[in-house]
């Protein structure tokens, strides 16, 4: 059996974080945990914490780190992901939030930050085109629609254009991008852990890409115990 992984994947909004984290986490055998679907499936439920998420969500602002890193913690607590790991999917966004899952994570730690590198150009395509499954979350494209009638191919689920993929809202979360999440790759960097891949061309091959450089990277993390 594959040995499990504690990952976690940076990337602006539109690099392919959710494919590719949906797809690590089959190959690695390990839960793909996505804060944005935790929120997003929240607000659909209307519980507590989807009411306190959802004005954030809309306007594409950060929900609270208190908020973000409670509901991590709780996650993280699972027997899953205490015995084989997971691919964090959007957290940590800022530096209390990598500071916090430092200390959840204690004594263990990450094995890896990996970066999804893709140009803004790029992300700015994707998401205006972007299409999303409103029940299970997948991913689709004005370019490549599901094959029926704009319903999921995977859970038969209403495919829209999510409510903060508006030109105003994505503008503003590839600014905070910038300011808040784009430091924590120098803090990973520092701390040996960061691994940048190009997230440009085929998912197939941004994949192999992927596991490529991080199955090479935990080798050398291996022998230098
Ligand atoms: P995107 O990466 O396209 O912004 P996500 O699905 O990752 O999409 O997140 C959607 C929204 O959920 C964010 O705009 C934000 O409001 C909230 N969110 C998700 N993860 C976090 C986080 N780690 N910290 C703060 N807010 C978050
Ligand atoms: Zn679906």
């Amino acid at each position: 059996m594959v040995p499990g992984i504690r990952l976690i994947v940076l990337g602006k909004q539109g690099a392919g974080k959710g494919t590719q984290c949906s797809r690590l986490s089959h190959h690695y055998v390990v839960p793909h945990i996505s804060t944005g679907d935790i929120f997003r499936a929240a607000t659909r439920s209307g519980s507590e914490l989807g009411r306190k998420a959802k004005e954030y969500l809309e306007a594409g602002e950060l929900v609270p780190d208190d908020i973000v890193l409670g509901v991590v913690a709780e996650r993280l607590a699972q027997d899953d992901t205490r015995v084989r790991g997971f691919v964090l999917d959007g957290f940590p966004r800022t530096a209390a939030q990598a500071q916090g899952l430092q200390e959840i994570l204690a004594p263990e730690t990450l094995d890896l930050a990996v970066e999804l590198a893709v140009p803004t150009e790029v992300v700015l395509h994707r998401l205006a085109s972007r299409r999303t499954c409103s029940a299970c979350g997948a991913n689709y494209s004005t370019e490549r629609p599901p094959s029926v009638n704009w319903t999921c191919d995977i859970c038969g689920g209403e495919v829209v254009q999510r409510a903060d993929d508006t030109v105003a809202a994505i503008r503003r979360r590839l600014a905070l991008y910038e300011e808040e999440t784009a430091p924590l790759i120098d803090w990973y960097m520092e701390r040996d852990k960061l691994l940048s891949v190009n997230g440009t061309g085929h998912p197939d091959e941004v994949m192999e890409r992927l596991v490529r450089a991080i199955d090479h990277r935990r080798q050398l993390q291996l022998a230098a115990r």
